[in-house]
């Protein structure tokens, strides 16, 4: 008989059904590939029939070196969120159909000779810790693809610790700058908003004792304090930022896109319009994947974008496009404002004729502003947003915030200021070198022997112990 073959650590990635979960969960999931583990990266049977399919079989070929793709069922195979009648009963349905079909899933990989090893879950999606635990007694990583600051905060939530409905007008919470009320996460100053998100986010918690690790988006010089604070209580690695290599190390060679997209990218007529501009002219506005303007506000924007009179690339999804004025639609000179239903994101955040980038502040949308050294003109729309928000103006000093009058709704004059105020003034360059200081730490954290990569090196070193004991 020859050589006993090395058990390679198989791990299960299972991502909560959105763009901004699946993304930094497959740039994870590279950096364990290529440290030569196996992975099956998870997500719904819905979320995978939207997303485009080009990408989704370059992701699962046939080569070893590629991520093996699998489903679970959110009970809405035919239509996942968009189909249930709300989001509580999505939850619910999901809640109930998702661990039994997560387990079936694990059966499955073991009678086909490819057990797992470890099953690493969307802190969303808490309850496959305890399938994974409980059930195989498998090990198991929650991971946060929100701020260690805002998972702090949620944790004070679920432990009482932060009392709701908020009474204070600001706090102290460790860790962390102090906070007025309006600056923590939209959830707990509006309580009652969104209940069914809101449950989600305060029970990612609820067996967090079970995780051999917790893993999060985030590097540790951009939130250090409170992941030193966070480290004593949790098993916590930062990991990030969970952003394609060959925008940061380029130690994976060719991984210069997520791999996933939820809709077509629009990428020949995107690039070939920011080729024309000068060099850090153009302003770029999106605002993610989930949340949505209202009428109104859209209206100030293209006000406020009109008025400004700078080059800008606009999107507007699908779903929001009825909410354009139509003067707006009828007047616009696309050589001067570009409007796409989706853009490649990173090609254009890295693209040099963009200046600044108006940003509803999702934490990958952040991360990735920090990463290429954008300044950014934050305007957070709900939960995580606004906390986010408030670390890029007044802790990382890496962009400016729009501001709402007393209904909630940020007037043109207010976005054409904070266009001005970054691409056009003194203040403007200060907060360009501070967004190239943040690049740079960015980069040197995933990079060999940064603290990001030390701690994957040490969860994979970690694994193959455990998965040979
Ligand atoms: N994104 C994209 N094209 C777009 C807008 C967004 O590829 O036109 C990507 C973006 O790069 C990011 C993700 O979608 O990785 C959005 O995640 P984020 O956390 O910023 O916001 P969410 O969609 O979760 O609100």
């Amino acid at each position: 008989m020859g050589e006993e073959s090395k058990h390679v650590a198989h791990c299960l990635v299972l991502a909560y059904p959105a763009q901004g979960h699946i993304n930094p969960m497959i740039e994870f999931s590279k950096r364990l590939i290529q440290r030569g583990l196996k992975i099956t990266l998870v997500s719904t049977v819905s979320f995978w029939n939207t997303t485009t399919p080009h990408t989704l079989k370059s992701l699962s070929s046939s080569d070893p070196q590629n991520i093996q793709v699998e489903s679970i069922s959110d009970g809405y195979d035919n239509g996942g969120l968009a189909a249930a009648e709300s989001l509580e009963i999505y939850k619910e349905t999901f809640w109930k159909v998702g661990p039994r079909t997560l387990s079936n899933l694990i059966q499955k990989l073991a009678s086909n000779n490819n057990p797992v090893d470890c099953v690493i879950c969307d802190g969303f999606l808490y309850w496959a810790l305890d399938v994974a635990k409980d059930e195989f007694g498998i090990l198991g990583a929650l991971f946060f693809t929100q701020p260690c600051a805002v998972n702090n905060i949620y944790f004070h939530v679920y432990k009482k610790w932060l009392e709701l409905p908020l009474s204070e007008s600001e706090y102290l919470i460790p860790g962390l700058p102090k906070l007025a009320a309006s600056e923590l996460p939209s959830f707990l100053y509006d309580y009652g908003s969104y209940p069914g998100y809101f449950d989600i986010i305060r029970n990612q918690f609820c067996n967090i004792h079970k995780a051999d690790w917790v893993l999060a988006n985030t590097f540790y010089e951009l939130e250090s304090q409170v992941v030193n604070w966070l480290k004593e209580i949790w098993p916590l690695k930062t990991i990030g930022p969970c952003v394609p290599s060959m925008y940061l190390d380029k130690r994976l060679l060719h991984d210069n896109d997520y791999g996933v997209s939820i809709y077509d990218q629009n990428i020949d007529s995107c690039i070939k319009w920011l080729n024309d501009k000068t060099k850090g002219s153009v302003v770029y506005v999106s605002f993610g994947s989930m949340a949505g303007l209202t009428e109104k506000q859209t209206e100030e924007l293209a006000f406020g974008l009109k008025e400004s009179d700078c080059y800008f690339l606009w999107v507007v999804r699908d779903c929001d496009h009825a909410k354009i004025p139509k003067w707006f639609l009828e007047t616009n000179d696309s050589e001067k404002g570009l409007v796409v239903t989706w853009c490649p994101q990173l090609l254009v955040l890295t693209h040099d004729a963009v200046g600044c980038f108006l940003t509803h502040c999702g934490w990958n949308s952040t991360l990735e502003a920090i990463c290429f050294g954008v300044p950014t003109i934050a305007m957070p729309l709900w939960t995580d947003q606004i906390t986010n928000a408030k670390h890029i103006k007044d802790v990382w000093k890496m962009g400016v915030r729009v501001d709402a009058d007393e209904k909630g709704l940020v007037r043109r004059e207010s976005i054409g200021n904070c266009i001005k105020e970054i691409l056009e003034s003194e203040k403007g360059n200060e907060i360009k070198n501070n967004a190239l200081k943040w690049r740079n730490l960015a980069k040197d954290s995933v990079d060999e022997g940064g603290s990001s990569d030390q701690n994957i090196t040490e969860f994979v070193a970690k694994l193959a112990q455990l998965c040979s004991t």
